[in-house]
């Protein structure tokens, strides 16, 4: 199996550890690791060592994404393939390796300057099933559909395409849907990765965004924790950027709210698999309507709460 398998783990840089902290644990949901005692957030979602790591900087943004291939061979392939195209990156070194534990990983930028982490050999927590922060009816969707999916910045929507293309994604769905405040519709492109029930899209770019994380998707398995979550959410004085509705290519129910980083995350439910051909939308099923103020909300991190 050549290319990307998963959106595997996410890495963020921010500014508010303390509210991360209750973000992530208290309204997400999610488990946070006790055992290490590095000065980071080690987040899970399954049985893996961690999905979603968050450090002290002030990025307040995406710093790492990490693309996960099938083993060693594939590992290599996607260097060559690198090479073979002119693209440069870094191959990190043990160290790196231990603290990301992984068993391998190359360092590079996409077209638009997006941190990319490609590795192999995710380290597992066998004698830790998940153990979530806070009560849960379900779990959260993982196995072959990866953490979720990110929505990134983009230098060109065809340059991106050409490189996460080379990666071995693909596109199948297609937007253009118009958004208050900006000039033209979203024409935005949605790419799954090359493996059998992979996600709808693990990677989407076509919004404008000084920012390299527009929001970070994760899945939920119950319909009742996508509830409960919105209502932790919004009773925490969070914004609400996009309400609920249901998208129409993953066929996600969703809500999109601030995190403290001035980033969204969409919390979904039913996200359904890639299928195989492409086709052409500009509408949802339902719902969705955008804070009116949405465009200049993003990036304000000073601002996030009502
Ligand atoms: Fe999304």
């Amino acid at each position: 199996m050549s290319g990307i398998t998963e959106l595997g783990y996410v890495r963020f840089g921010v500014s508010k550890m303390d509210e991360w902290r209750t973000y992530l644990a208290d309204l997400l949901g999610l488990e946070l690791r006790d055992d290490i005692d590095d000065g980071k957030l080690w987040a899970r979602m399954d049985g893996w060592h961690h999905r979603i790591t968050v450090e002290q900087n002030e990025a307040d943004d995406l710093i790492g994404i990490g693309l996960r291939v099938a083993g060693p061979e594939e590992f290599k392939e996607i260097q060559a393939d690198l090479r073979s195209a002119g693209i440069d990156f870094e191959v990190g070194d043990m160290a790196l390796a231990i603290e990301r534990r992984v068993l391998e990983l190359i360092l590079l930028r996409d077209p638009a300057g997006n941190p990319i982490e490609i590795f192999h050999g995710p380290m597992m927590s066998p004698s830790m099933p998940f153990y979530p922060a806070r009560r849960r009816f379900g779990k959260f969707v993982t196995g072959p559909a990866g953490v979720g999916h990110v929505l990134i910045r983009h230098a060109g929507v065809e340059e991106s395409y050409d490189f996460y293309r080379l990666l071995g994604l693909r596109s199948e769905s297609q937007f253009r849907i118009p958004l208050p405040g900006a000039p033209e519709p979203m024409a935005g492109r949605f790419m799954h990765c090359n493996k059998p029930g992979a996600r709808e899209h693990s990677i989407a770019f076509g919004l404008p965004s000084e920012k390299s994380c527009n929001h970070l998707m994760i899945e939920v398995d119950n319909v009742d924790d996508l509830f409960v979550t919105y209502e932790a959410i919004k009773a925490a004085g969070y914004l609400m950027l996009i309400d609920l509705g249901r998208h129409a290519n993953d066929q996600a129910l969703s809500f999109y709210a601030m995190t403290p980083s001035g980033f969204g995350i969409e919390v979904a439910f039913g996200c359904g698999p890639a299928g195989g051909q492409s086709y052409l939308l500009n509408e949802d099923y339902y719902g969705h309507a955008p804070n009116a103020d949405l465009p200049a909300m993003m990036g304000e991190v000073d601002e996030i709460r009502k």
